[in-house]
């Protein structure tokens, strides 16, 4: 008897949907359910891998090599769920299918239509990730906001799934936002009704409002909303902003009863969920005995989403060494204006997450010099290594023109350049080397340090790869492969030997992160930068 959660947005989007399906979700795990989450995006975009970070935030990649949206990364981070490609579906994912089936003459000469042929293949992708994860509860997340085009087909779907399914196997859950109007002096529920009324209009009546504000709801306001959104009284749900760190979110959702009245609904009688851990983990957030500034040094600073994982494993890395990271976004371009030691000096440590394209790159070179030749403790991630190695080769190795392909097509020393089989690819949406895969690490190094273990398995996104002809003069200079494929093909890991800590890695170890399960290289990372602070002081 699966049962089915559906959770939409109203009014404005940016409400944290995700992070409360995800929260509801460490709810009734946490209650002995076996869950699964999924979450249907209305763009014609086949994933958002080819998406710029500015538009859509974070690509997050699974195990798999799925390239899916970042709400996927709140899900694996809330939850011990682990999800593929199945559990991120676009509205590109689903008129492709369609088109396919048509194609082949599959409709037997029918007029294919949004009703029922598009709204068909929305459900039978519902059907497959409750199937295939054989859950007790899927809580399917869709994208946008009520009132859109492009949801509608997603709307009509999923309604037609709750009259399949029967009341009690289903659930409507709408994350609203209640402003508060500063020159009223109060809380307005006039948004939420009209949200909800448009949800009405296609025949879905909520049965939960999860209210997003900035200001506790009073009773006069939740009764006004329960009145008008034909919601009962206690499915009205408060969710203010956060004070300190969005792993608040399930224990206020506890506090608000809301999986209470979830499991009411869906006839599950179950003990209450135990959040001891979760509690103290963010005990350890909010109080921390250390604090370290650690730099960030990209390209779509000005972007919040679009180093979400990395930061989320600042934060769980931090908590564990039970030290608060404060973060210094830093843009890589005004680096390249400003110069490293104006925007860095005094920081812990520094990390150079990954990218693609060439704005910015001078900046992030010089930021890996930066931290080579004052002795910073330095983490680069994908290009951050690729960055680090192009500094390495032209200001020690004395490779003055050093670069990657991606950069300089014709760069005379290529450090960093493609292999045989991406050189003559025409299709760039998911083509690059994606996934889950085993990077096997050299003993007597930091990276083995870091880890304890001879091998892990880490999630890739790039197409660039290090020159191995490279490779002895590299070592030769003090710049030590520590970790590289299974079979010795690829270099995955670089670090410096005569430094404290500098470490590059080919994968994303950000994407393995998890609140009480931090990666390895970043506790590393921060333990090391803690060693420099103390240090300087
Ligand atoms: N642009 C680089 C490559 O494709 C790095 C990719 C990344 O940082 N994810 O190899």
């Amino acid at each position: 008897m699966m049962r089915y959660i559906f959770v939409t947005g109203g009014v404005i989007s940016s409400l944290g949907k995700g992070i409360t399906a995800a929260a509801l979700g460490t709810l009734l795990e946490r209650r002995g359910l076996k869950i699964s989450l999924q979450k249907l995006d209305p763009y014609l975009n086949v994933d958002p891998g080819t998406m710029n970070p500015y538009q859509h935030g974070e690509v997050y990649v699974l195990e798999d090599g799925a390239e899916t949206d970042l709400d996927l990364g709140h899900y694996e981070r809330f939850t011990r769920v682990k999800l593929s490609k199945i559990n991120n579906t676009t509205t590109g994912q689903i008129y492709e299918a369609v088109i396919q089936q048509e194609r082949q003459g599959k409709y037997l000469g029918k007029t294919v239509q949004v009703i029922p042929h598009v709204t068909n293949e929305i459900k039978s992708r519902i059907m497959r990730v409750a199937q295939s994860s054989g859950c007790d509860v899927l809580i399917t997340e869709i994208g946008g906001t009520t009132g859109d085009i492009e949801g509608l087909p997603f709307l009509e779907a999923i309604r037609q799934m709750a009259l399949e399914v029967g009341p009690e196997r289903a659930l409507f859950v709408h994350v609203t936002y209640v402003p508060f109007i500063k020159s009223a002096g109060e809380l307005k529920t006039k948004p939420t009704q009209q949200s909800v009324a448009k949800l009405r209009e296609i025949g879905i009546q909520p049965h939960v409002l999860v209210c997003r504000s900035d200001h506790p709801l009073t009773n006069e306001v939740r009764a006004k909303l329960s009145l008008y959104c034909n919601v009962p009284i206690e499915g009205v749900i408060e969710e203010l902003d956060v004070q300190h760190t969005i792993y608040e979110v399930p224990l206020m959702l506890q506090k608000e009863k809301l999986d209470e009245l979830v499991c009411r609904h869906l006839k599950l009688e179950l003990p209450e969920a135990d959040l001891s851990d979760w509690k103290s983990f963010v005990e350890k957030i909010i109080h921390p005995s250390h604090r370290l500034s650690i730099a960030v040094v990209g390209k779509y600073i000005g972007h919040q989403d679009a180093y979400k994982s990395i930061y989320e494993a600042l934060t769980h890395a931090g908590a564990f060494l039970s030290c608060g990271v404060e973060v210094k976004k830093v843009d890589a371009e005004e680096i390249e204006a400003k110069g490293a030691e104006s925007l860095l000096q005094g920081v812990d440590g520094i990390l150079v997450p990954g990218g693609f394209g060439s704005r910015g790159i001078e900046g992030k070179i010089e930021t890996a010099k930066y931290a080579r030749v004052n002795k910073i403790p330095y983490l680069g991630l994908c290009l951050g290594m690729q960055t680090a190695i192009i500094e390495f080769s032209r200001n020690v190795v004395g490779l003055s023109d050093a670069h990657s392909t991606e950069f300089d097509p014709k760069t005379v020393h290529p450090v960093i350049c493609l292999l045989e089989e991406q050189k003559n690819l025409s299709q760039l949406g998911g083509s690059m080397r994606l996934g889950s895969l085993l990077c096997k690490l050299i003993p007597n190094t930091k990276a083995y340090e870091a880890y304890g273990r001879e091998s892990s398995k880490e999630r890739h996104r790039h197409r660039y790869e290090v020159n191995n002809s490279y490779k002895p003069i590299l070592e030769k200079f003090g710049m030590k492969v520590s970790g590289t494929t299974e079979q010795g093909e690829l270099v995955e890991l670089v670090e410096l030997e005569n430094h404290p800590w500098f470490l590059g890695c080919q994968f994303h170890p950000e994407f393995q992160s998890r609140p009480n399960s931090p990666h390895p290289l970043f506790v590393a990372f921060l333990k090391a930068s803690l060693e420099h602070r103390y240090q300087k002081h």
